[in-house]
């Protein structure tokens, strides 16, 4: 007899039927008969055991040990005891949530620290919600999530005009508001109003709940409270803050946030969950642009003004319009066809506008500042007269003041163009301000699925001599995973434009696997460039229902990425890097087989170099290359092949189309096949035996 529950999808089956009739899969005998599989699909993974009580070597941990885990809680626990750093690859299954928290909980109670856990996303922060919840079955614990204004206040986050506004910009607006509200006078926040009174029950549900983000976003605003306003009162009191990186690289953000939790001396442990983002997340924090679109803004903004002087005679139109027309004729003068950036000379910029407006150095910064406050201005009349409060003039002016600062060696000062005009670029290339913060902490876990070479990264963050680096195996089946790659095709630049048959070839090999096997897959193209080149043939050669990622288009995306979740046997585009190849669990059948097409070293680009020539000047020669193109490209190989095994009893099969893979074949624990379509079929036949 069919069970009651498809072992797939874990909904009611109706006795009799062959096939499940929300997913379709075939009904077999083994199917679960499973009360807790009514909970929804998440409880069809394979859940760890919960123990019922406390035990002494790991306090805190809620779960039966699974191979390995002891050792690590131990690894961080010793780290942090001795006031060290930990850097630690983990593999899939280890359980990196639950044992940092473990270990870090242990230390933080017995040392008074408030844990810091930083998130690159939001099923991240949930996943830390869920994992507290279990501890706090045998432990005392308390955490709560913290979400930025755009995502929290109820006024600005469904309005997509304030998608793109600063950080800074968002607290002007929300600060007005809130001295309206204290005054009583109008155009105050109805959501703060109500903030306090509500804030003990919000307490008490955060307690007892421990609400994912949307979740107690969603109670808040049910009680009329500020969510934003609520979570920056009430988490001071909690033992973990479960953060986005930005609070922590963000040092106005930061600043704010260490005030709320009690100040700058309140003793934190941070915890770095996908420690691999960092480097490169601290990077674009420092970076930025001035865009023609934000000059043009400004100048549109100037009408409104009645020719306010910005020093000594400077209009503040004309500065704008000359500042227009240095950018323009920088980008005329130096950036050839065919081209699309240029390095700029110290003071190209500055220089010709202190020429223009007879001005030195300091008065060009005076201006500047006296711009800011005329934008400020601004933005206060536009907020008193209701309207939206911000200006461009100011935005404008802040990026200038950066600009002027941005003129050293961490920096790569530069004029690109794209296809909406010229923009101004200051790309950081070295983070200082975060590895300033992170050498004044006596202890923290960084930790990732892909963090090797340890040593990089550990270096990159200035982390003190004495880190200990430590790498832990996946306990999940060996056999479970097979990895293979081919040395007849590849995507290196230059071979595909000297074979123009290289191209179909891929192609080809492309569509002859995805028809090989009925199993969902992922194929991951290195650019959207390629994975567009190749669309219309793909869909003409495949026969399967086809998905893909949407470049710009996060909802479509999402909304085929459900529908590929569901099907038995779809195909789903997507690119290396991108929102789908990495962070997103695919557990069972939802995926089972990923073709990796070519390998994605970074594009060259000026900062590029520029980080390659520090690299090799700071670690010696070669190390750039190793640091900035090697390793990169590895890692998102590498989270690709993860997607496959989320539980240990997946089984999954990749192949990488590029023959350079014989470099790494060690680190990517790939073999070379010489017909990859015969080794996908026989692999999920021996699935079928076993
Ligand atoms: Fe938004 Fe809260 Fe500020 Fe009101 S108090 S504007 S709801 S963040």
């Amino acid at each position: 007899m069919k069970a009651m529950f498809c072992t797939y999808c874990k909904s009611l089956t109706v006795p009799g039927q062959e096939r499940c009739r929300i997913c379709g899969k075939i009904l077999d005998d083994a199917a679960e008969s499973n009360q807790s599989s009514l909970m929804g699909f998440e409880s069809a993974r394979p859940v760890t055991k919960l123990v019922i009580k406390e035990n002494p070597e790991a306090p805190y941990m809620p779960y039966e040990f699974r191979e390995g885990q002891l050792e690590i809680i131990n690894d961080i626990r010793a780290a942090l005891d001795q006031k060290r750093h930990i850097v630690m690859e983990s593999g899939t299954g280890t359980g990196k949530t639950i044992v940092s928290l473990a270990a870090g909980l242990e230390h933080a109670k017995k040392t008074g620290k408030k844990i810091i856990y930083l998130t690159r996303t939001i099923s991240q922060s949930d996943q830390v919600m869920k994992e507290l919840k279990a501890i706090s079955n045998i432990k005392q614990v308390s955490g709560i999530t913290i979400t930025g204004r755009n995502k929290s206040c109820p006024l600005f986050n469904n309005n997509e005009e304030y998608d793109h506004v600063l950080p800074n910009v968002l607290s002007m607006l929300c600060d007005d508001k809130k001295v309206k509200s204290l005054r009583n006078s109008s155009g105050g926040c109805r959501y703060f109003d109500k903030t306090k009174g509500a804030i003990d029950q919000i307490e008490d549900y955060c307690r007892k709940s421990f609400p994912k983000s949307e979740e107690l976003d969603k109670y808040c605003e049910d009680l009329g409270a500020c969510p934003y306003e609520a979570k920056k009162i009430l988490m001071k009191n909690f033992d973990v803050i479960v953060a986005p990186y930005i609070h922590i690289l963000s040092e106005d953000i930061r600043t704010n946030f260490l005030t709320n939790l009690g100040g700058e001396d309140v003793p934190i442990l941070l915890i770095v969950d996908e420690a691999h983002n960092l480097i490169d997340a601290a990077r674009e924090q420092e970076s930025f642009i001035i865009s023609m679109q934000m000059i043009d803004s400004a100048i549109d903004e100037c009408s409104a003004l009645i020719k306010p002087e910005l020093y000594d005679g400077v209009i503040i139109d004309d500065f704008i319009k000359h500042l227009k027309l240095v950018v323009r004729q920088m980008a005329i003068k130096n950036i050839p066809l065919g081209k699309s950036e240029y390095k700029l000379p110290v003071g190209s910029i500055e220089a010709p506008m202190m020429t223009k407006f007879d001005m030195n150095r300091s008065e060009l910064n005076m201006a500047i500042n006296k711009m800011i406050d005329l934008g400020e201005n601004r933005m206060d009349a536009l907020i008193d007269n209701n309207e939206q409060g911000i200006s461009n003039i100011y935005v404008l002016g802040i990026a200038l003041k950066n600009w002027m600062m941005s003129e050293d060696d961490r920096y790569v000062r530069s004029i690109k163009t794209k296809d909406d005009g010229e923009y101004l670029s200051a790309a950081c290339i070295d983070p200082s301000d975060i590895v300033k913060f992170m050498q004044g902490l006596s202890g923290a876990v960084h930790m990732s699925g892909t963090l090797q070479p340890l040593e990089q990264y550990y270096k990159v963050m200035g982390l003190p001599k004495n880190t200990l680096a430590r790498t832990y195996p996946s306990p999940f089946p060996k056999e479970n995973r097979s990895v293979v790659y081919v040395d007849d095709v590849t995507t290196k630049y230059d071979v595909m434009n000297a074979d123009p048959s290289m191209s179909s070839r891929i192609e080809k090999k492309i569509a002859k696997l995805c028809n090989s096997v009925e199993k969902n897959t992922l194929v991951f193209f290195p650019s959207y460039k390629m994975m567009k080149g190749m669309r219309p043939f793909l869909e003409r050669d495949i026969d399967r229902d086809l998905y893909w990622e949407e470049g710009g288009q996060t909802k479509k995306t999402m909304r085929s990425l459900e529908i590929f979740r569901k099907s038995p046997d779809g195909v789903f585009f997507c690119v290396m890097g991108g929102s789908v190849a990495e962070g997103m669990d695919f557990p069972g059948d939802e995926l089972c087989f990923a073709i990796i097409v070519g390998i994605q070293f970074p594009p060259p680009s000026l900062e590029l170099k520029a980080m390659v020539d520090m690299f090799d000047s700071r670690y010696g020669q070669g190390m750039g290359w190793k640091y900035m193109n090697e390793v990169p490209a590895m890692r998102k190989i590498r989270q690709a092949i993860g997607r496959l095994i989320r539980t240990e009893t997946d089984r999954g099969m990749a192949v990488i189309l590029d023959s350079r893979v014989s470099r790494y074949q060690r680190q990517l624990e790939a073999t070379l096949s010489d017909d990859p379509v015969r080794d996908v079929v026989q692999f999920f036949v021996d699935e079928r035996k076993s």
